[in-house]
C-alpha cells in the first residue's frame, strides 16, 4: 500500500521526487525547504517516533539567516536566548583571556536542540511525508531508479536519494566503503542546570574556560514556555580510549566534578550543582571524518554530518547541516535535472564545509593546549583583546557573515 502511494505521489513530478534518509536537523530542514518550494519528497527516519535529543545548540547568524528565510524566525526567537558576545577564561587562573561583543545585524541564538528539532518538525505542513521506523538497510541503483530496502522489509523506489543520516551514515559508507569516522580523542559531557541567580554573570554570552586537556562551554538557553532559562554545559576532556556508542550514555557526575576541578569559584559551584541536580548528564565520544573529495554520485548525495562530520569546537555542525539543506533545495529548484542540482550543490558547499571541519579541529588543539603552547595562546588572546577586540570578530566573520540567500546561483 505504502509502495503504491509512493508511486502515485511521484508521477506528476517524476524528475524531482526526492527520498531523504534521516529526520535529524539537516533532514528536517531539507524537508521544510523543499516543501516551501513545492518540490515532492519523502523523509524516512529509523526511529519509531519523533525523537528530539540533546541539550544546547548555538545558532550563529549564518544559520539564523536561513531559518528566518524559511519563515520560522519568530518561533526561533521564542525558544532562544540571544547571545551578545563571548568570554574566554583560563581554567588554571580564572583570569579572563579575552572578551568581545558580537557585531551582527542578524541574531546569534542559543536554544535547546530538542526545541529546534521540534520547531522544524512542527513547521512541516504535510506530516504524511515523514515515515518513522524506516531504517535504511541497503539500496540499489538500476538505470533511472533507486531501490531502497528498509529493515522492516518495506521497499520503495525513488529517483533521487539524499543521505541526511548522520555521522555513521550508511549511505556514506556505501559510497566510500573504506572510509570510517575516526574517534577524535575527546569525550564530551553534556548537561543542563536550572539557571540560578548565581550564574548571572554567564547571561547573554557564551563563556569558555580553557585548561590543560580540558575545556568547558557554558551558556544560557531557552525553554519552550519561556518560564525559566537553563544553563547549558559542554565539558570536554582528552581521552585516548572510547568504546561506547550512542547519544544517551549516562555519565558519572561525581567523576566529572573531580576531573574538572579548577581555579574558578563559579565553575566549581556549577560542578557542585551538577552533582546534586537530578537532570541527567550524558557523555559521548567525539568522532569526525577527514574531508571527503565528493558527496554526489549521480542521483545520490550526502548532507550534514553524513557529508562532513565536525568536531563541535566551532559550534557549527547543525549550522552546516542547515546551510547544506537550504542550498540543496535551491539547487534542486533551479536546475533542470537532479544530477546537475546535486553537483552544483556539492560545488557550492564542499570548500566551505571542509574549511569549517579543519577550523573545528584546530580549535580542539587551541582549547586543550598545554605548556608553552597554552602560554602563547593566553598571552596572544589577552593582547589582541586589549588592543583591538574587533579582531576576534574578524576571525569568525567568514563563518558568521556567510549569507546563502545572496549566493549567485
Ligand atoms: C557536544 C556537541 C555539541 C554541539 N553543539 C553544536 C552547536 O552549538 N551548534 C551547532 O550548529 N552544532 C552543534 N553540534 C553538532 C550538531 O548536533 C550536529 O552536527 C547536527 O545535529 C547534525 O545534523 P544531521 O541532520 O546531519 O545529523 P543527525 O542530527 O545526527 O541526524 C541523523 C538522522 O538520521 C537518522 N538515521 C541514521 N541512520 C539511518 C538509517 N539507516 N535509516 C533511517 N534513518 C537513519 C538518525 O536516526 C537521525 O535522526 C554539537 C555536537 C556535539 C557532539
Amino acid at each position: 500500500m505504502l509502495f503504491l502511494t509512493y508511486i502515485n505521489l511521484i508521477m506528476p513530478t517524476y524528475s524531482k521526487k526526492i527520498a531523504i534518509i534521516g529526520a535529524g536537523i539537516g533532514g528536517l530542514t531539507l524537508a521544510l525547504a523543499l516543501e516551501k518550494k513545492g518540490i515532492d519528497f519523502h523523509l524516512h527516519e529509523q526511529a519509531n517516533s519523533f525523537e528530539a535529543l540533546g541539550y544546547g545548540l548555538q545558532l550563529s547568524p549564518n544559520v539564523v539567516r536561513v531559518l528566518q528565510d524559511l519563515g520560522i524566525g519568530e518561533e526561533l526567537e521564542a525558544i532562544s536566548h540571544r547571545c551578545l558576545g563571548f568570554e574566554l577564561k583560563s581554567f588554571k587562573s580564572n583570569n579572563t583571556l579575552a572578551q568581545w561583543k558580537l557585531k551582527s545585524d542578524t541574531p546569534y541564538y542559543q536554544c535547546r536542540r530538542a526545541d529546534l528539532h521540534q520547531l522544524l518538525y512542527n513547521s512541516l505542513k504535510n506530516k504524511d511525508k515523514i515515515s518513522f521506523a524506516q531504517k535504511l538497510q541497503s539500496y540499489e541503483v538500476e538505470g533511472e531508479q533507486i531501490f531502497l530496502n528498509f529493515e522492516n522489509k518495506n521497499s520503495i523506489t525513488t529517483h533521487a536519494l539524499v543521505g541526511a543520516d548522520g555521522v555513521r551514515s550508511p549511505i556514506r559508507q556505501s559510497l566510500f566503503p573504506t572510509e570510517k569516522p575516526q574517534y577524535a580523542g575527546y569525550a564530551a559531557y553534556r548537561a543542563i542546570l536550572p539557571f540560578t541567580p548565581e550564574y548571572n554573570s554567564l547571561m547573554d554570552k557564551a563563556t569558555v574556560w580553557m585548561g590543560e586537556n580540558h575545556h568547558v562551554v557554558a551558556y544560557p538557553n531557552g525553554n519552550q514556555n519561556k518560564t525559566q532559562p537553563w544553563l547549558n554545559l559542554v565539558l570536554v576532556v582528552k581521552d585516548a580510549q572510547w568504546h561506547e556508542q550512542g547519544w544517551t550514555i549516562p555519565a558519572d557526575k561525581q567523576e566529572i566534578a573531580e576531573n574538572f576541578q579548577n581555579q574558578s569559584p563559579l565553575l566549581n559551584t556549577i560542578l557542585k550543582d551538577l552533582v546534586s541536580n537530578p537532570e541527567p548528564c550524558f557523555k559521548w565520544g567525539l568522532f569526525d571524518h577527514k574531508p571527503l573529495p565528493f558527496w554526489t554520485q549521480g542521483k545520490i548525495t550526502l548532507l550534514g554530518d553524513s557529508a562532513h562530520p565536525l568536531l563541535p569546537f566551532q559550534a557549527q555542525g547543525a549550522a552546516m547541516a542547515i546551510e547544506d539543506a537550504y542550498i540543496l533545495a535551491l539547487c534542486i529548484d533551479q536546475e533542470t535535472t537532479i544530477e546537475k542540482a546535486f553537483i552544483k550543490y556539492q560545488d557550492l558547499r564542499l570548500k566551505r564545509t571542509t574549511k569549517v571541519q579543519q577550523t573545528s579541529r584546530n580549535n580542539a588543539d587551541i582549547f586543550h593546549a598545554t605548556g608553552i603552547k597554552a602560554m602563547v595562546r593566553d598571552t596572544g588572546l589577552k593582547l589582541i583583546s586589549s588592543i583591538n577586540g574587533e579582531l576576534l570578530n574578524q576571525k569568525t566573520a567568514w563563518i558568521y557573515n556567510y549569507d546563502p540567500l545572496t549566493l549567485p546561483l
